[in-house]
């Protein structure tokens, strides 16, 4: 960096002052000429398979990353950057709104981003940008709010998948004409094509292969004559996703000795690598065959890797690299049964929550600069805005600019809303109810704080039976809530939890949570609905996706409070009552 224009860039940082991102207003002296941006998010890449994170494969001692490792010599490293959630899609509306999940609310399948929350890309299309953005990933979907301020924005998925869509497409459409004609026969006709239709998108989703199509579009971007504007071009790869089926010539790159008949198709319900039961997983696979699943999601990313070499590669060509802000990240990790379980969007342990963030741009960030501090992908929004010159007011993270120059980051916050129906008698037809399980978690240096709370609520179906074969007790013992924290480098893998919050540091670390917790709180906003077309939801669920919706009416507003950790038992039950106002009094 040119030494007076870091000097300039310091002393307009030392003017912003300390304190919570939120409710703050931050301004760069703006850029002579608006740089360039390349946003780039990898799907369910966790920051340990990468060179630049330390990584090198076990069986071939080489990094699955060189493409990225050699963007991070040339740019930032965040040693210790966390996702908001553990899966795609309110992980996704953290990085284009630079809100965590608290506060955008996007957090079951069918919200949509409210629209009072601007994304950055309608904020760099106010500017003057062009922007761009392709997806391979159906939670990316416009129906979500994506694709808001991009002059282009479209899917780029292989040729398998998107016939199969269409397919499915086609057999909802059949299956809506049936039930309007009310026939039998023609409706279980129509279902059992649509049940086939839905299992072809998942097979071909999990499989599809879509990097190069990705890259493709960037390029051709790229290519296009920028005519005095700069560009933001966004690309999502999916491909580290599970199904882990990389092209040929990657797959055995990582495990070449590997003589076993195991591979990752199929990899969530395949009873050779695991089991599924009642409340979690049960693993089958043994330490060699989970060994060469890690080979096999390495190759995913080599593969990964180098299309995103290719789109570095003509941005330099082009003679753009040194205008241009990079930045490549991850939605959420992947977990190998680090704690009993495969795949993401269950816990927020860091295997799922610790992700890549690297920057690159030589005019703000010297090359092979590093930040040791935590801090969350809600800080990309700001970043990318203050590098554009534009106004940097009311986002709960801060610029990675002004963390540099010494101003606090915001809270590393991570939540995650999950619903699954739960029997409750058996009787005949057994009865069950829905419930509710949410997961936060609260970074504070070296220690982390997990809160869940979870209750069961009678379904619409079961609602009347429900109240008189279950009693207001049982519901009453059905319901939990733990508040625990861990010291991250006394115990790395997160199995050992204190309960107590005794001590100077984790007292503090307690208070600054609920002291976050209620800025957050106050900015919260209630997602907007999907508009079901049928097209969106059917698609997901033919991916195997969609879950059943918690009721979110029962978590707006104040009854969302963080508990002390020990309370009088009358006292948590009056707590747990404002929680799910639905449920009967205790
Ligand atoms: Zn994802």
């Amino acid at each position: 960096m040119n030494p007076a224009r870091k000097d300039a860039l310091l002393v307009s940082l030392m003017g912003i002052g300390l304190g919570l991102g939120a409710c703050s207003e931050e301004r760069e002296t703006r850029p002579l000429e608006a740089p360039n941006i390349l946003l780039i998010t990898l799907d369910s890449v966790r920051a340990d398979v990468l060179g630049a994170y330390g990584h090198r494969s076990r069986f071939r001692d080489a990094s699955p990353s060189p493409r990225i490792d050699q963007l991070a010599r040339e740019g930032l490293l965040i040693e210790q950057a966390h996702a908001t959630s553990s899966w795609t899609l309110p992980s996704h509306v953290s990085i284009f709104t630079g809100h965590p999940e608290l506060v955008h609310g996007v957090e079951q399948d069918g919200h949509e981003i409210h629209a009072s929350l601007p994304l950055i890309s309608e904020t760099l299309k106010a500017e003057g940008y062009r922007t761009a953005g392709f997806y391979s990933g159906p939670y990316l979907d416009p129906a979500f709010g994506f694709g808001r301020g991009f002059d282009t924005y479209e899917a780029r998925y292989g040729d398998d998948l998107r016939f199969a869509m269409e397919d499915l497409r086609r057999s909802q459409a059949a299956l809506d004409e049936a039930e309007k004609r009310g026939k039998k026969g023609e409706l279980y006709t129509a279902l059992a094509s649509h049940a086939r239709a839905q299992q072809a998108v998942e097979t071909a989703s999990h499989r599809d292969r879509s990097s190069e199509l990705v890259a493709d579009a960037l390029i051709e971007e790229l290519n296009k004559p920028a005519r005095g504007r700069p560009f933001f071009l966004f690309g999502h790869f999916f491909d580290p996703h599970y199904d882990y089926a990389p092209p040929e010539e990657f797959a055995r790159t990582f495990d070449p000795d590997y003589s076993g008949d195991l591979d990752a198709t199929d990899f969530i319900r395949n009873p050779a690598i695991s089991h599924i039961r009642p409340g979690g997983r049960t693993r089958v696979v043994d330490e060699r065959g989970l060994q060469h699943l890690w080979a096999l999601y390495e190759a995913e990313v080599a593969w990964t890797d180098s299309q995103i070499g290719r789109v570095l590669d003509r941005l330099e060509k082009l003679g753009l690299a040194e205008d241009t802000l990079v930045i490549i990240t991850s939605d959420h990790g992947d977990e190998f049964f680090e704690h009993g379980s495969i795949g993401h969007r269950s816990t927020l342990y860091e295997e799922l929550v610790r992700v890549p963030l690297i920057v690159r741009y030589p005019r703000a960030f010297p090359p092979g600069s590093r930040i040791e501090q935590p801090l969350s992908s809600i800080e990309i929004a700001p970043t990318i805005l203050l590098a554009a010159g534009t106004r940097v007011s009311g986002l709960s993270g801060v610029g990675l600019q002004a963390i540099l120059g010494g101003r606090s980051p915001g809270p590393v916050f991570g939540r995650i809303v999950t619903t699954q129906e739960t029997p409750l008698a058996v009787v005949d037809p057994p009865l069950s109810g829905a419930r509710t399980r949410v997961l936060e978690s609260f970074r504070k240096g070296r220690i982390k704080i997990f809160r869940e709370i979870s209750w069961i609520q009678p379904t619409e179906k079961t609602s009347d039976k429900l109240t008189i074969v279950i009693d207001d007790l049982r519901l009453d013992m059905l319901a939990n809530e733990a508040l625990n924290w861990t010291l991250l480098d006394a115990s790395p893998d997160e199995k050992k939890l204190w309960q107590e919050f005794e001590h100077e540091e984790e007292a503090q670390a307690l208070e600054d949570f609920r002291r976050a917790y209620q800025t957050f709180l106050g900015q919260r906003r209630s997602p907007g609905r999907v508009a079901v077309t049928g097209d969106v939801l059917s698609a997901l669920s033919g991916l195997g996706y969609v879950e059943q919706e918690a009721r979110i009416g029962a978590l707006e507003g104040d009854d969302l409070v963080l508990y002390p950790p020990k309370l009088p038992p009358e006292e948590i039950r009056l707590r747990k009552s404002k929680i799910a106002p639905d449920v009967p009094p205790y």
